[in-house]
């Protein structure tokens, strides 16, 4: 049994580019394609067992392609898949990226992973409530994560809820979260303040501990991080690891190093420090799941 359980879900990301984005009916040639692995739940895993963490991953995958991708990448990074497989196909995103501008236009299919109940929580419960932390976001939906917190409180497991992708959410599910991480656009879907600095996230950090969280961490990109604990609030620079070549996926390797940290009975601040460095060294890497870095990388970064 696992000590973090990351509820989420995989899509596959086709990635296209091209000098300009296709008009409706219009054909373009593309200058460049990838694919690889996406999605918020699975690149916190990943980024949870690169740091050094005992992971399993929850969540429905199909029997196609892109769930062999999830599989592969999963077990490269030594996270345990502990969902279900299912006849429905596995969620993808098509990324569209005008090379010239670096706009991008996105349509992403969940796919298997919009299926997720609250009844499959049930049947993940043992799972759960033997892991010393429970990690989710807002990708699959909403009810199911709620469901998972509720398993996982209701056993005593600390839970920490990314609100992400942005949207306000019902205070007893924020009551539910011992730890809320929303970067500055969610913390501003959640509260409806403006987070444009420390302030203004200390501002909503206090709303959300009102509205019922037990902490809130407000990320702040190249500015670090907000903590609002216990009646304190600690503003965590962030670290620089080198040239900053992508910032996609830094959410996600701060939310997969504190999982980590907490998992290993890092106090809170201590635990902040940690998901501070593991995004710092991921910001200086290409890609999401690809530039999580490794155990030795972060706790060189904090000596
Ligand atoms: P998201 O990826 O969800 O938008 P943020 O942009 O707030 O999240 O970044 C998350 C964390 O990544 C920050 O709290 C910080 O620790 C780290 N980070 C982001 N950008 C940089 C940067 N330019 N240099 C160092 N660390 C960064």
């Amino acid at each position: 049994m696992a000590r973090i359980v990351v509820l989420g879900i995989f899509v596959a990301d086709a990635t296209y580019r091209a000098q300009r984005l296709p008009r409706m009916g219009e054909t373009v040639l593309g200058d460049a394609f990838s694919l690889g692995p996406g999605g918020k739940g699975s690149n916190q895993a990943v980024a949870a067992a690169r740091a050094g963490g005992d992971v399993a991953m929850l969540t429905r995958l199909g029997r196609d392609p892109f769930a062999d991708m999830a599989l592969d990448v999963w077990a490269q990074a030594g996270v345990a898949f502990a969902g279900t497989r299912h006849d429905i196909p596995t969620g993808s995103a098509f990324i569209f990226v005008d090379s010239a501008s670096g706009d991008n236009a996105i349509i992403v299919a969940p796919g298997v992973a919009a299926t997720i109940e609250p009844s499959d929580l049930d049947g993940w419960a043992d799972e759960i409530a033997k892991a010393a932390v429970f990690v989710t976001q807002l990708e699959q939906p909403q009810r199911a994560a709620q469901r998972g917190l509720e398993i996982a409180r209701n056993a005593g497991v600390r839970t920490i809820l990314n609100p992400a992708p942005g949207a306000d959410l019902p205070d007893a599910m924020l009551a539910l979260a011992d730890i809320v991480t929303p970067n500055e656009t969610e913390a501003e879907a959640l509260t409806g303040i403006a987070v444009t600095g420390i302030d203004s996230a200390e501002r909503a950090a206090r709303r959300l501990i009102e509205r019922g969280a037990g902490a809130v961490i407000v990320t702040l990109g190249a500015n670090g991080a907000l903590c609002h604990a216990d009646g304190t609030t600690t503003h965590i620079v962030a670290l620089s690891a080198g040239p900053v070549v992508e910032t996609t996926g830094a959410g996600d390797a701060f939310n997969g190093g504190l999982a980590t940290a907490l998992s290993e009975g890092l106090p809170l601040d201590r635990a902040v420090r940690f998901a501070n460095a593991t995004a710092a060294l991921s910001v200086t890497q290409a890609g999401a799941a690809a530039s999580m870095p490794p155990r030795a990388r972060i706790d060189a970064l904090l000596a």
